[in-house]
Parts: C-alpha cells; structure tokens; sequence
C-alpha cells in the first residue's frame, strides 16, 4: 500500500463578529504627519527611508518626566543617556532642558565634552575605561561611577600623578525581585561586595566617594522594584554616614522605565500594562524620603531614563519594495528599511501604520527588509492593510536605540531628519555614502590590480 503525502496542518484564525462587506475593521487610521509635516513631503525631500525625529515630543516627555519626579522630590537631576540617542543635536535638545550627560565609554565621554557638557556634569559609566580616559574624566572633574575592583585599583593608583581627588560613585548590583538579576556591572549588595568597595575607597584616601549608583534593568514592569533599590541604596548610604563618615551626595537610580513600546509577543499592549513615569516616581521618591536622611543631607537623586524620554519621538519613514506570496500562501511586503536600521524590532512590536489612504481589506501579512539575509523580519506577523510599491508607511516610536545600534550592513545609513517646534526640518545626520564608507579602508599595494 502506498503511504499517504503527509500535509503540514495548518491553523487558521476565525474571524468572529461582524463583518462588513469590506471585510474585517481595522484599527488603522493612515498618517500623513508628523508634527504637522506631511510625509510625503520629508521622503521627497530626505528620501526613503529616512529616520525622523520631533523636537517638540522630546522636550514634552522630558519635561513630563522632570515634574514627575520634581514635584515629588526637592532635588532632582536628570542625566542623557548617550548610548540611547547620541546624535549631538538630541544630545543638545536633552541639555537644554538641563540635562546632565550619562555616558558609558570614552567615545561617548568625549561627545559629551564635544558637545559643552561641562566636565563636572558628565557621569561616567561603563566596564570599560583607559587609563587616558580615566585621567581626561578626573582632570575635567566628572563624576566616575566604578563598575569592578579592577577598576578601583587602576583609579587608586593613577591617583599619583593626578591634580585633584578623582569624585567617584560605585555601580550596585542587587536582588530587586526581578529575574534574572542584572548582577555582572558593579558590586553586589547581598554578599557585600558593595560593602567592601565602599569601606577600600574611604580607606585609600585617595577618593573622594560622592555617589551610589545602580540601572536595574531595561524596560522594568515593576515600579516596586526601584522602592527595594532605593532602600538598599540608603542603607549603603547610612553606613557610610556612620561607619566611613563620608556623607554620601547622590542617589543615582540609573534608568530602565519603559517607553509605550509594546514587546514581540505580549497579550495586551503596552500602554495597558506599563506603569506610567509617574509610578516609577512616587516608588522612588517615597521611599526615599521615608529614609530618614535629614532635611540638609537628603541626597540629589539622578536619574539617568534613555529610553522612556526619547522613543515616542522617533519615527522611521519607509516604502514598499514589493510585494509577494510565499509558499504557504502568506503575503509577504518587502519594505526598504529592516533589521539594519530598526534593530528594535527584534524586540518590539513596534506600530506601523501606512502613510496615504488605503480601502479597508487587510490580511496578516509578514513585513521583510531589504537584506539579502533570512534574519532581516521587521515583523513576522501583522495586519495592515494591503500595501503597494511605493506606498509609504510610519513606523512608530523607534527614538531609543536605533540610531545608536543601527547597522551599516549591505545598506547604508540614511538621512536622519529633526522636526523643531516651529515645523521647520532639518537634517542632523546625513545618509552615508560609498566614500564615507570607505574612507578608512587601506589597500596593501599588491592587492590593488587585478585581470579578470
Ligand atoms: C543604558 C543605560 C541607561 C539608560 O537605560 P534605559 O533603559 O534606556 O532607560 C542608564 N544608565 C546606564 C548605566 C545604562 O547603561
């Protein structure tokens, strides 16, 4: 007997409720702007696909976010996490409002000194800094958060040839019920670790101890979580204070607040289940008032939010390449941006919605890149209404991460554009080219010619 063609099953979705005679609603409104500037307009002008950036969200989110924690607490400072979005003009927008600069590697550190940050307003993060690096941050007065004993020791002994005790903070690892523990920067508090670098540096002598630092995690669900950092912070605090008499200055709480991104696979989205800035600061700020610290040492409280300032104000333009059924049957739409610049996408289900009109048919469709490499999905799954080529769409609150971790892979970098407050656009970083590309590349004498 011949044994039957065995067929993959295949699970479908009913739709049920009502339908019309345009088949199933869609939530989908097009947008044709950004802050009042047609899109058609900007990928005229900038080309496709190009990153946008609106000036007025990030100075609203920000100032948003400083009230959260101002009015909740007397002495608040926000410091740019520069790994987040260091194009120097969002870097400018962010100390203009005020803020300080968050750096986590010499190249950023000297952005921020590029950019007038003044060196005592500069907090240096990071597992990694040279010894130039170290004596540039002590000579400009910064403030060097230290991530390991390595690091201790290779401060302690530069110290000799320096003209001013280095201001330091130690990074604080800790249990904050939240899995798995961020525990490989900085000193653990549970095992004491922490405990140890705080009593080395007070005994050397030779540094100033002015801080405590932590940054829990990324994109924290918990506000309970930064209320249990804080009350392990103040309790490294208080045994400074009685054990080393050293007074410490500030509290830095890091960042990690969620922006309204949603993440790949979550039920509901996330402006349903994220606690709002608001939370994340009255878990701060309560806590740390029911301290006990006194009216005149309560310390400054830093915080160092990335992501949760600057995605929403972040837009990337795109155009349809093509369009294609696989060979399950699916729709697949070729988009010109993928992995390469949307490096979120990996992790978020990230909004996008189409730019012009559109009749109201949709199909679950999956949205690939241009790459010519299988790992380049924008999205493996989502309904949109049915796109054609050259149709153009928004892409959604892509401001944190992507212009920092984008890559320069068979594509190049395109144009990153600023909407200021007036509606007037400008360009910040231009698109790459061939030369840009090239322009650090050497070629060995004997490998310039060649006959084919
Ligand atoms: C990345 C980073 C931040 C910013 O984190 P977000 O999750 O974007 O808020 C702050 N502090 C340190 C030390 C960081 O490494």
């Amino acid at each position: 007997m011949q044994k039957e063609k065995y067929e993959r099953p295949l699970i479908q979705k009913m739709n049920a409720g009502l339908m019309n005679k345009f088949g199933t609603r869609t939530e989908y409104e097009p947008v044709k702007h950004i802050d009042n500037v047609p899109v058609k307009e900007i990928i005229k002008k900038y080309g496709s696909p190009v990153f946008v950036i609106s000036e007025r969200t990030i100075r609203r989110t920000y100032q948003q976010a400083l009230r959260a924690f101002r009015t909740r607490y007397p002495k608040v400072q926000f410091a740019w996490s520069y790994k987040t979005n260091y194009i120097n003009a969002v870097c400018n927008i962010f100390h203009q409002e005020g803020s300080w600069a968050e750096v986590v590697s010499g190249f950023e550190y000297r952005k921020a000194l590029g950019n007038g940050v003044p060196g005592n307003k500069i907090l240096f993060n990071g597992p990694e800094k040279t010894n130039e690096e170290l004596e540039l941050a002590v000579a400009n007065d910064s403030l060097i958060h230290i991530d390991h004993f390595d690091e201790l020791y290779q401060l302690i002994e530069l110290t000799d040839k320096m003209p001013r005790k280095p201001r330091v903070a130690i990074r604080v690892n800790m249990d904050t019920g939240i899995y798995p523990i961020w525990d490989r920067f900085g000193f653990n508090y549970e095992n004491g670790t922490a405990w140890n670098a705080l009593t080395k540096i007070v005994a050397s002598g030779k540094l100033e101890l002015t801080g405590l630092h932590c940054h829990i995690g990324t994109y924290m669900l918990s506000a309970n979580a930064y209320a249990v950092a804080v009350n392990k912070l103040c309790d490294l605090a208080h045994n400074c204070k009685s054990q080393l008499n050293t007074v410490i200055k500030y509290i830095d709480m890091g960042g990690g607040f969620p922006s309204s991104n949603t993440l790949r696979g979550a039920y509901l989205p996330a402006s349903d289940t994220n606690p709002s800035l608001d939370e994340f600061a009255e878990a701060i700020c309560s806590t740390l008032l029911q301290q006990g610290f006194k009216q005149d040492e309560l310390p400054l409280l830093m915080l160092e939010s990335g992501r949760a300032l600057i995605d929403d104000a972040g837009y990337l333009l795109g155009s349809v390449l093509a369009n294609k059924r696989l060979s399950d049957g699916r729709r697949a739409t070729i988009m010109d941006f993928g992995v390469n610049l949307l490096f979120t996408a990996f992790w978020y289900e990230h909004k996008i919605s189409p730019a012009q009109d559109f009749t109201h048919h949709t199909e679950d469709m999956v949205l690939y890149g241009p790459l010519c490499m299988n790992i380049d999905m924008v999205r493996e799954t989502i309904n949109l209404p049915l796109l054609n080529r050259g149709d153009h769409v928004v892409v959604h609150r892509v401001g944190a991460y992507n212009m920092t971790q984008w890559m320069q892979f068979i594509q190049m970098r395109p144009n990153v554009v600023l909407i200021d407050e007036k509606g007037e656009t400008h360009l910040l970083r231009e698109a790459e080219t061939l030369a840009y590309i090239e322009q650090l590349e050497k070629m060995p004498v004997h490998l310039k010619e060649f006959n084919l």
